[in-house]
């Protein structure tokens, strides 16, 4: 050992304790700085990077690395390292009681070369070789163990001593702290982005319910054809509305909205197109709802229409707009169809205050408005309580059997050219006791609702017979029509019982009988049966209403039909509009070339009867000539017929 002068071994302490100290200031002022640091940082890896990026400095370590013990408490990972050889190291998983980590973690203390002499033998030769040259600090939370700090091997082939292990003990116990923090707000962000997942999850769950339930609800409370409501959805609707309409001057209508004669449109058509007319005419109202009102569908051709916050002005003011807007044909297989509708009218509080009186007052409107053709009907309390006993109609026809209430009327029809009766067509009348007189269309409709229809016929036809004797007694030798419905004419035993009631070819041969063009579209070899039958007894056949319906030119030729009747919807505008003439004169022409002989009905005006001679058409039949009337009246009128 060298001799070292006093001054000069003073001197060198002086160096050394500057260097300390400056050391000592550069540390302080490295865990002060990486206390800042990471304490404002709440991003985990950028923490552990900061972490392992300054420790490796403060302890001149070659190698540094951050394990942290994983969630589920078995397992740790290297999450950042600095230094020699960490890309291979960091991200790796190792079981907890694994290596220096397991000891450090069981015995809550910082693992260091020193510690060596506090093992046993056994113990200490284990842990020399395998963690000799590495200092292990613990990151205790407030809470829990975190993990450690882990340098290994001090650079420049030196030792860790004492006071690298403090000074990393220290900085590990400032750093754990923001450790913590952001490994709670990472935490935290997972939890929130799982709640976030599971919200997501238990969002799309609801939809799915709520479409699932949307779905029954759709299949229980709404029409599936037009997708409007049912009736039981319309109960609930026009229940809720009344009870929120609780003053005089909150006036809710209801609109029962029925299409006419639906039943042959459908009968006609097929199902099918009856569906599309059904949805077209839906589609139609739809357009002038309002979002309070509800449009739904009764039954087949049935519609409730409920506005609510309305007044009688209004009301009528939309039911105009609505039956406008029916007014345009329908387009079915670029054909044009005509569909109008009837509308009855009730009001809250006016004609009843709960649902079940309003639809019965608009169902009476209804049938008021189809009686008297008139296109819609408000309820009135006085004149129309009388119509409730429309209930009682099927017990009301069977007495009209009984008492003699029908009576058939008669209009004549002439030959054109010679103005002269050729015939009378015979037209239902019945005179109610009560409410006086109904509209054959209504109660002919009735009447093949209860299936009264037959009987019905086969009286007119006896009465008709026994007219054709008595005028033939008096030197007329007319034939009478008689209107046949399809539902009596398709009934098998039908020729029979007409054969039965008219023996007598003088009397057969002066029958006609009329029948509408909807009979058209059922079996044709049955039809063909059945008119060929009738002809053979002499009775002649003619095609009522012709133009409305739609029957084919090509069948019409092959059925044994003597006349076709142009509906008077053609011939009321004749004059005025130029389309109804076209077809007019092409009905004519056609019926001339197929051998049939043409009526027109409807004949109001002397212009529209010269108009129909210049044209060619055969017969004539309307107000012009005479209205309908009483056999006795008839008799005399032809009489005194010029
Ligand atoms: P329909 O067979 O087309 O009868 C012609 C209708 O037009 C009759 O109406 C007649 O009164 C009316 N009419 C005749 N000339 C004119 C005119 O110049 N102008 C106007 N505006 N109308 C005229 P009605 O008597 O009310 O009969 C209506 C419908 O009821 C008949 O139409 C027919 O389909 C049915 N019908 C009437 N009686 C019977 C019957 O005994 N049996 C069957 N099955 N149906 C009947
Ligand atoms: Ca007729
Ligand atoms: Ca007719």
């Amino acid at each position: 050992m060298f001799n070292v002068p006093q001054e000069n071994r003073t001197a060198t302490n002086v160096i050394d304790f500057r260097r300390e100290l400056k050391d000592r200031e550069s540390e302080i002022e490295l865990l002060q700085d990486t206390f800042r640091l990471v304490a404002s940082e709440l991003n985990l890896e950028k923490v552990f990077d900061t972490v392992a990026k300054r420790a490796i400095h403060l302890v001149r370590a070659e190698t540094l690395l951050i394990p942290i013990l994983d969630n589920n408490n078995e397992t740790y990972t290297y999450r950042a390292g600095a230094g020699k050889n960490t890309e291979e190291i960091v991200g790796e998983a190792l079981p907890l009681d694994f290596g220096v980590c397991g000891w450090v973690w069981k015995n809550k203390k910082p693992w260091w070369r020193g510690m060596l002499d506090e093992l046993d033998e056994k113990e200490r030769n284990q842990w020399e070789k395998e963690a000799g040259t590495l200092i292990l600090v613990p990151l205790q939370g407030r809470r829990h163990f975190l993990g450690g700090i882990a340098a290994i091997n001090k650079q420049d082939g030196l030792e860790f001593t004492q006071r690298d292990l403090n000074m990393l003990s220290m900085f590990a116990g400032i750093v754990s702290i923001a450790i913590e923090n952001a490994l709670a707000v990472k935490e935290l962000e997972e939890t929130h982005q799982a709640l976030i997942t599971h919200q997501h999850r238990l969002e799309r769950l609801n939809k799915q319910y709520s479409e699932s339930n949307k779905k029954v609800e759709q299949l229980s409370l709404y029409d599936p054809l037009t997708g409007l409501p049912n009736r039981t959805l319309l109960r609930d609707r026009i229940n809720r509305q009344l009870s929120l309409s609780t003053s005089e001057n909150d006036v809710t209508s209801v609109l029962l909205i029925d299409i006419n004669n639906f039943k042959s449109i459908n009968d006609a058509l097929g199902h099918d197109k009856g569906d599309q007319i059904l949805i077209e005419f839906c589609k139609r109202i739809k357009k002038h709802l309002r979002l309070n009102e509800t449009l739904g569908r009764l039954g087949s051709d049935e519609f409730i229409l409920l506005l609510p916050y309305t007044s009688h002005k209004k009301t009528v003011n939309r039911t105009n707009k609505i039956l406008k807007e029916m007014e345009s044909p329908y387009i079915i297989d670029n054909k044009d169809f005509n569909v109008d509708a009837s509308i009855g009218i009730s009001s809250f509080p006016e004609h009843g205050e709960d649902r079940k009186t309003l639809l019965r007052h608009a169902d009476i409107a209804l049938n008021i408005a189809k009686e008297r053709h008139s296109k819609y009907h408000i309820f009135n309390d006085q004149e129309d309580e009388a119509d409730e006993s429309q209930i009682n109609l099927s017990v009301d026809l069977n007495n009209a059997f009984k008492e003699k209430q029908f009576e058939l009327y008669y209009q004549p029809k002439i030959d054109i050219k010679s103005n002269t009766i050729m015939s009378a067509e015979a037209l239902g009348r019945w005179t109610h006791p009560e409410r006086g007189f109904i509209s054959p269309v209504v109660f002919i409709e009735a009447l093949e609702q209860y299936n009264l229809i037959d009987k019905y016929t086969y009286d007119a036809i006896e009465c008709a017979a026994e007219s054709i004797n008595q005028w033939s007694k008096d030197g007329h030798n007319l034939k009478i029509a008689i209107n046949i419905s399809t539902q009596t004419l398709m009934d098998p035993d039908f020729v029979n019982q007409v054969r039965n009631r008219i023996s007598d070819f003088s009397i057969s041969r002066r029958l006609i009988f009329e029948i509408t063009e909807s009979l058209f579209l059922s079996d044709h070899d049955y039809i063909f049966d059945t008119l060929t039958r009738l002809r053979s007894m002499g009775i002649e056949l003619s095609i009522d209403d012709f133009g409305t319906g739609y029957s084919s030119l090509s069948r019409l030729k092959r059925l044994p039909v003597n006349e076709l009747k142009i509906d008077q919807s053609f011939i009321r505008d004749m004059i005025d509009n130029f389309d109804d003439q076209i077809i007019v004169k092409s009905i004519i022409d056609l019926a001339h070339n197929l051998g049939l002989s043409v009526v027109a009905e409807g004949v109001e005006t002397q212009e529209i009867l010269d108009h129909l001679n210049k044209l060619g058409c055969d017969i004539a039949q309307g107000y012009l000539i005479a209205k309908p009337m009483p056999a006795k009246e008839f008799e005399k009128f032809i009489k005194n017929y010029k």
